[in-house]
């Protein structure tokens, strides 16, 4: 396909568009629209085409630092710091992101032209590489923070407004003289600034740095900029000893939007901008300061494509066909902001269909919200998907929630695979911040259930926003009662705060409370997923018996791995009575006869009985018993195994408090790694139960991860008739 898309973008002979190797109606279909897909390939090759004209074109060290401002997600960042670039952020949240990116801090340079004292403060605390002063009050508040400070001074640039004017849009123009952006040469505040930093113990001038503009196809006012610092620089050499370290002549470089549009090939700019420092520094006398150039848009504008869904037209005879999509003016503000220009094409069969000339409008309630003005398109219908390519840049980032529109999921894709770099938001989200004015009015206003099946295994979740306070175990109960109440064979309370790691109390159709369930852990997880919690898909889960971490391993969430934590067979964390020990291979009497037990602790207790035969006849008569043995002062889980191979059992399972049950996770570990324990089974062992089968790996060192099915059942709501009254929680606390 043309320069406007990702590297390796095709359309196949149906029409289908090929992104990353993966077929963006797929995409689509997996995560709904809008959505914006990043192709990992485009942006490693155009990270390297930055670093590798830098090598060709300047003879002395650089870096190609990546302004953040274009777009940042935490993945991203990661990739970028893979590819060796230095970062560019402009705010605390940008900074924060990036370091918990793990984004080496040295390598990160802090822009902005009204930064607060806690911000400087947050990049001070963090060591960040450089901080780039933009006016004098700044330098001000610098100093009052460094106030005592021992140790190496801090690192600055300083931002200059050289007084070049770019030729693109009045609103990225940064560089001219009348500019809210940096401390200008031509007053002296420029001066000032390195006259102040040079008399400060505490400040150290390693570079200055100016912006003129973003989106510039002409080369010569860049490295007009370029040069006019290296005569700056020079200037400060003779009248404050400056000793230029680094020299940023920011970014800013164009890429092409349409067809309309020329070419912007990075090595011309790379090269113009090199030969402009190199001949500067020449003419002035002054070696060459290590180069830094902060792309933005050139980096990750061609790695984005947006996917939209045609929602509805509407055709006004003589005037103007309007095409709506299910985004706009809230995922890309870009046209309606500067009248930035965009195409897109149809992803489909666009046989028999005729050319027309459309205009694609988004669906907020603007007239601005136009995505593409009058462009050709085969004629589109009603659940159309429509891909806008140039969209990785300055879209997402200046996304908002106008009309509380969640914002859209971003993926990357990469030989045929996805990732999700952001989630959808969900309306969750929307009203996560907003405080109501009766807030546990509205908080009881609806008691939500949720149920969850898992292998056989069926969960209610009651979540804390609509149950503030932990159900009772009389409550439990009912609810569980197949009779009485909705009827599950486990009941999930949580998450009782909206962030890792996510807690929950678990309990027994009995009303007690198990240390862990694999199965119920796997559907809180589901339950977590389904709800946009978790920021990523492996996210930890605290439950009484200790911390899980959920894998979310498909895109419809229908399997999910546990890593379980770790299994042992000694007395004390199963736990079982008499001398410390393995209990591996003991001797149990059950009604006069003698069976061969191993025992394991994870969280619960467990014994499994290894015999040729078993059934659920078996689990139901000898279960009760084995749970109330003097051997297990806790009472225990047992499992009834029976070896298929090496890596497949089929088990029996009668639980502690629950009775006999179609499935569960913990069970399956303990069975699988008693049979591992004792040389039956070796990693991996598929678990094979009445309610189907789970995957169970064993580490050497006993941790243990299972894999299997969660899917939904249904939502509901309870009758309030099943609330018990007053002091038993939880009751309603509103004033309904
Ligand atoms: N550096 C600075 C200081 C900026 O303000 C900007 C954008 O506004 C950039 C770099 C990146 O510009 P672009 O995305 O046009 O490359």
């Amino acid at each position: 396909m043309d320069r406007l898309w990702p590297s390796g973008a095709r359309i196949d002979e149906r029409g289908e568009l090929w992104l990353g190797g993966c077929a963006a109606s797929g995409l689509a279909q997996s995560y709904g629209t809008p959505l914006y897909v990043f192709d990992e390939a485009t942006l490693r090759e155009t990270a390297r085409a930055y670093n590798r004209a830098l090598a060709r074109f300047y003879p002395a060290g650089a870096a190609t630092a990546y302004a953040a401002k274009a777009y940042l997600a935490t993945a991203l960042a990661q990739l970028l710091a893979q590819e060796g670039l230095d970062l560019d952020v402009v705010s605390g949240g940008e900074l924060h992101v990036a370091l918990q990116a793990g984004y080496p801090p040295g390598r990160i340079h802090f822009h902005g032209n009204n930064k607060t004292p806690q911000e400087l403060a947050q990049a001070l605390n963090a060591g960040i590489g450089c901080i780039v002063v933009d006016n004098l009050a700044e330098l001000d508040w610098l100093e009052a923070l460094l106030l005592g400070h021992e140790g190496h001074p801090v690192r600055l640039w300083l931002r200059l407004a050289p007084g070049i004017e770019a030729h693109t849009h009045a609103h990225i123009q940064t560089g001219q003289a009348d500019t809210k952006f940096g401390l200008s040469i031509a007053t002296g505040d420029a001066a000032r600034a390195v006259a102040r930093i040079a008399r400060s113990p505490h400040l150290l001038l390693a570079g200055l740095h100016a912006h003129i503009g973003s989106q510039i196809f002409e080369t010569a006012p860049l490295a007009a900029a370029a040069a006019r610092l290296v005569a700056f620089a020079a200037e400060m050499a003779g009248r404050h000893g400056l000793f230029l370290q680094e020299l940023s002549p920011g970014g800013g470089w164009a890429v092409p939007m349409t067809a309309a549009d020329p070419d912007a090939p990075i090595d011309t700019y790379v090269e113009a901008v090199a030969s402009a420092v190199v001949s500067a520094c020449r003419a002035h006398n002054l070696p060459l300061p290590r180069l830094v150039l902060e792309p933005g848009r050139s980096l990750v504008a061609r790695a984005g494509v947006a996917l939209y869904r045609v929602g509805s037209r509407k055709e006004i005879a003589g005037v103007r066909t309007y095409v709506a999509v299910d985004g706009g003016m809230a995922d890309n503000i870009r046209p309606a902001l500067y009248g930035a220009s965009y195409t897109a094409a149809l992803v489909g069969d666009a046989t028999g269909r005729d050319l027309e000339t459309v205009t694609i409008a988004g669906r907020y309630c603007e007239s601005g919200d136009i995505l593409v003005r009058d462009i050709n398109l085969p004629r589109l219908g009603i659940g159309d998907l429509l891909a806008v390519p140039m969209a990785g840049a300055y879209t997402l980032a200046m996304a908002s929630n106008y009309n509380l529109a969640p914002r859209p999921a971003a993926v990357l894709v990469n030989k045929g695979r996805t990732r999700l770099l952001q989630r959808r938001e969900s309306y969750l989200d929307l009203a996560q911040r907003d405080v109501p004015l009766d807030w546990p009015a509205v908080a009881s206003g609806r008691l939500r259930f949720a149920k969850y099946q898992a292998l056989g295994n069926d969960y209610i979740v009651l979540d804390p926003i609509d149950f503030p306070d932990p159900p009772e175990p009389s409550f439990v109960k009912r609810l569980c009662d197949r009779h009485l109440g909705i009827g599950a064979d486990g009941l999930i309370w949580g998450p009782s705060a909206d962030r890792e790691p996510f807690a929950l109390r678990l309990y027994n159709p009995d009303g007690s409370e198990p240390g862990k369930s694999g199965n119920g852990l796997r559907i809180f997880a589901r339950y977590l997923w389904d709800r946009a919690l978790p920021a990523r898909p492996d996210f930890a889960i605290q439950a009484a018996g200790g911390q899980v971490t959920a894998h979310i391993l498909n895109e419809d969430a229908g399997a999910i791995a546990l890593d379980m934590g770790q299994l042992s067979f000694r007395s004390p964390a199963i736990p079982a009575g008499g001398l410390e020990r393995e209990v591996v291979d003991e001797t149990i009497e059950v009604g006069g006869r003698p069976f061969v037990i191993t025992a394991a602790g994870m969280g619960n207790p467990h014994c499994v009985v290894f015999l040729d035969d078993i059934s659920p006849e078996l689990a139901r008569a000898l279960g009760p018993e084995i749970e109330r043995l003097p051997l297990f002062p806790e009472r225990t889980n047992v499992q009834f195994a029976h070896v298929i191979d090496r890596h497949a059992l089929r088990i029996e399972i009668w639980e502690r408090g629950a009775g006999y049950t179609l499935a569960s996770g913990t069970s399956s570990c303990a069975a699988a790694g008693a049979a591992i324990r004792t040389g039956r089974c070796a990693s991996p062992v598929t678990v094979r139960m009445p309610g189907g089968q789970m995957a169970v790996e064993v580490t050497p060192d006993w941790f243990v991860r299972l894999t299997g099915a969660v899917a939904p059942v249904c939502t509901g709501e309870l009758s309030r008739s099943l609330i018990p009254p007053a002091a038993g929680s939880p009751a309603p606390r509103s004033a309904l």
